[in-house]
């Protein structure tokens, strides 16, 4: 089917399935969910093949969806009409689907990125088109086929498989009601501008360059282990990754050694192997660009704690260095094993570290004093706040950024009004 054949199944599809009760949609959800977990292995490997993340971490996002979707199947119908008492008869607010959304995604967490985006938008009423990344295009024609054998109608989710030069296009169709992305600033802007053209909704889900905050009362071997795991699972290539650890001065000799070696424990392998923690990254062009940013950063000052090394076309050990203030670098998405170091004087340093950057996604301060967890709440400028964990999206909280890190929230409840007009409805 072409595409515009494609758009128009979605729009006649968007007719009758916006009618379907919330609790049937809810039904297709859960069967969809059961899917998901006994074929987790199947899923898996379609992961693994097409962007090389070790194959537990495949499974692992394989089963995180059903949780994901499990949630919405049990999730409360928020997009009942609110009704609002006024003088006239009738008065309420309605929650209306848009239509036909466009999703593109990145090939960072094939299923779990598209179905995060997918899941509330078409619970909500909507119909969905995807544009994954181009090297996902199985996981893409995967998903399509879930929605199949869960029993959704055909056009409720389909695949297109296009590059994003033929995004344009799409978006400007009339069909196309609005667009959410994940990815780097550079896809967003530019998918923003088109869809603000068009005066569609856009909802941007993009880059960090996340602080792990470790003060000197934290619990400093599992902050050193959920530290390591954060930056170096998936091999770094996670938005919400810890990657500028922020220490405080007086404990920089003693926590240092501690995270150096759980750090080590991450041993590139082949990604197919049970055993397996860290693999190659997705591309070999993804391997080169983190090479030249690790090269820009050492011209500018940051000091080598552990070298990156280059081992194989797309593989690496893993690097650490220490990073001023000032460095370029720290404007700048490192998406891969590679995690950066700040020595902060104290608190308000170390806010102060943390903030001084564009992006604002996900910040994870370590700290058992309840004063100085406030004051780190009140003051990191970040969509999330973690305290004495990682930051790990959680299908019952909203999930966005701030700053360039992007607009709008993906899970929760509150994602399901993303992709609605609010309607009022009023008179005698
Ligand atoms: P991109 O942002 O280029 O790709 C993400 C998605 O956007 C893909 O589906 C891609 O399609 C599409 N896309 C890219 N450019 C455009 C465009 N101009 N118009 C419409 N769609 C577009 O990421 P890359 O794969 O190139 O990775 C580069 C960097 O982006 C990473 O190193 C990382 O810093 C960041 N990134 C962040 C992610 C996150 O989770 N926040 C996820 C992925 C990347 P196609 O594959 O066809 O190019």
């Amino acid at each position: 089917m072409d595409i515009n054949n494609k758009l128009q199944t979605a729009q006649e599809t968007f007719e009758t399935w916006k009618k379907v009760p919330f609790p049937e949609k809810q039904k297709l959800l859960a069967e969809m969910a059961k899917i998901l977990d006994l074929e987790a292995e199947n899923f898996g490997k379609i992961i693994t093949t097409e962007m090389n993340k070790p194959i537990t971490q495949s499974i692992a996002e394989i089963h995180k969806c059903a949780l994901m979707i499990r949630y919405y199947a049990e999730a409360e119908n928020i997009l009942q009409p609110d009704k609002v008492e006024t003088e006239f008869r009738v008065s309420e607010i309605q929650f209306v689907p848009k239509g036909v959304i466009l999703g593109i995604m990145p090939w960072n967490f094939p299923f779990w990125q598209a179905l995060r985006f997918a899941i509330p938008a078409i619970l909500a009423g909507n119909t969905v088109v995807l544009k994954h990344a181009s090297i996902c295009f199985g996981s893409g024609n995967a998903i399509e086929d879930l929605f199949l054998k869960a029993g959704f109608p055909e056009g409720v989710f389909q695949n297109l498989e296009i590059g994003h030069a033929e995004v344009k296009k799409v978006l400007e169709n009339p069909i196309v009601k609005g667009v959410s992305l994940t990815g780097s600033e550079k896809a967003g802007g530019e998918v923003a501008a088109i869809a603000g053209k068009y005066i569609k909704k856009s909802l941007l889900e993009l880059g960090g360059s996340d602080a792990f905050i470790v003060l000197d009362d934290a619990d400093f071997q599992k902050a050193a282990e959920s530290g390591a795991n954060s930056r170096l699972a998936n091999c770094g290539q996670a938005c919400n990754a810890a990657k500028r650890f922020i220490i405080q001065e007086n404990i920089e000799e003693e926590f240092l050694p501690i995270f150096i070696n759980e750090y080590q424990k991450y041993v590139a392998s082949n990604p197919f192997n049970k055993e397996t923690n860290l693999a190659g990254m997705a591309r070999p062009d993804l391997a080169d660009d983190l090479e030249k940013q690790y090269e820009k950063a050492l011209k500018n000052g940051a000091e080598i704690i552990l070298p990156l090394k280059r081992i194989s076309e797309n593989e690496f050990i893993p690097g650490l260095i220490k990073v001023n203030s000032g460095n370029p670098i720290l404007q700048e998405e490192l998406f891969g094993p590679v995690g950066m170091v700040m020595i902060a004087d104290d608190d308000q340093h170390a806010v102060t570290l943390a903030n001084d950057i564009t992006f604002g996604l996900s910040d994870s301060v370590w700290t058992n004093d309840k004063i100085r967890q406030q004051f780190f709440i009140d003051n990191l400028e970040a969509g999330t706040i973690s305290v004495n964990k990682s930051s790990s999206s959680d299908p019952r909280l909203p999930f966005g950024g701030t700053k360039s890190s992007g607009y709008g929230t993906e899970l929760s409840l509150v994602a399901l009004k993303e992709f609605v007009n609010v309607r009022t409805v009023v008179g005698n």
